[in-house]
């Protein structure tokens, strides 16, 4: 449930309320807002005597349930984009159009740092890049690990760009986090709820990928772990879903993204390169993601896709890449207007 309280209520107030909550075995798991507080709780069970009690609470602007099962990232719960501060100079969110970009894997220092150069040249404010590679095959290269995450420190202090990298275990986590300024959670460990509940305690925020075959409700479900958890930085990111249709390597379910931002206060992020597999679908797919209201796009770049290590024929080549960011830009331009025009009054 969602507790508003009037506008002046004092902190006794708010802690008499949280008390009275806390009494009926509901679990406080978040309190928001700016202007006033807003306290949300969480429970099982009937809450209907619960909010009449609070209800009569004079310092109580509003008691009202939450009708949808993923509680603290339902828009219900929060009307106002939520925007994830990802670095001290960067934001994914409201009016901030973010670009991140990278190979799919580090391969070596001089990879690593060809590709942040070229990122950051395009005017990516992130560099992807993972050293924990979730591959089909076991045979394949699986990544260079913690060298792979030094080597993305490095191309962060050279750069400045942030970092986003996968952690692919709960038992990964401190390590990843150690290096990582966004940990990104692969399609297929959208549903490792043990992973889910470390990243509540990473302190880092996360991107969580769509798994192959999950629903939209599943993805917020998964973000709603996070959250309840303990972290509340989370995006969620649509990079394709598996159909019967094998001409791209996935489906992109592109209107998730404006569904999302309907169902979710949460930034809202697209993959084109996961979302086809293929280097000419990416920046048509680029486009129509902002035109349709992504927050962010991820992306894969290489200074040499015929020589990747991994998923070179959806990565861009610099000239590619430089050419989809030039060709971006009225497409932001337009994406900032709308935002700005658009934000509800905060609560
Ligand atoms: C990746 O970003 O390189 C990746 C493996 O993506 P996904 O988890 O969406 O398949
Ligand atoms: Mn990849």
């Amino acid at each position: 449930m969602i507790i508003s309280m009037k506008r002046h209520a004092t902190r006794e107030e708010i802690d008499g309320v949280i008390q009275r909550i806390t009494e009926f075995g509901y679990k406080i798991h978040a309190i928001e807002g700016e202007e006033r507080v807003v306290i949300g709780a969480i429970g099982v069970g009937d809450t209907s005597n619960c909010l009449e009690s609070l209800t009569a609470l004079d310092c109580v602007e509003k008691a009202v349930p939450i009708s949808a099962p993923y509680k603290f990232v339902s828009r219900e719960f929060k009307k106002t984009d939520s925007v994830v501060k990802v670095a001290p100079d960067i934001e994914i969110g409201y009016d901030q159009f973010v670009v991140m970009a990278g190979p799919c894997s580090v391969e070596s220092e001089k990879q690593i740092m060809e590709s942040a150069e070229l990122a950051r040249r395009g005017g990516a404010r992130v560099l992807r890049g993972g050293a924990f590679k979730p591959r089909t095959s076991p045979y394949d290269f699986q990544g260079l690990a913690e060298e792979g995450l030094k080597l993305l420190a490095k191309a962060r202090a050279e750069t400045g760009l942030a970092i986003v990298t996968e952690v692919m275990s709960d038992a990964e986590v401190p390590l990843v986090a150690e290096y990582a300024d966004i940990m990104q959670v692969g399609a297929r460990n959208m549903q490792n709820f043990a992973l889910l509940k470390a990243l509540g305690k990473c302190g880092r925020p996360v991107l969580l990928k769509r798994g192959l075959s999950s629903t939209i409700k599943e993805l917020l479900m998964s973000a709603e772990y996070i959250v309840a958890h303990g972290n509340k930085d989370v995006m969620l990111c649509e990079r394709g879903i598996r159909t019967f249709e094998t001409a791209t390597r996935n489906t992109c379910d592109i209107v998730s993204i404006a569904l999302l931002r309907e169902m979710t206060h949460l930034p809202v992020v697209l993959d084109p390169s996961h979302a086809t597999g293929k280097r000419s679908l990416v920046p048509p797919l680029a486009r129509a993601a902002v035109a349709i209201g992504a927050d962010a796009l991820i992306l894969e770049i290489h200074p040499n896709p015929a020589k990747a290590m991994s998923d070179g024929a959806q990565s861009l080549d610099p000239q590619q890449w430089m050419a989809m960011m030039e060709d971006l830009q009225p497409y932001i331009a337009l994406w900032k207007q709308a935002r700005l025009a658009s934000q509800p009054v905060a609560v």
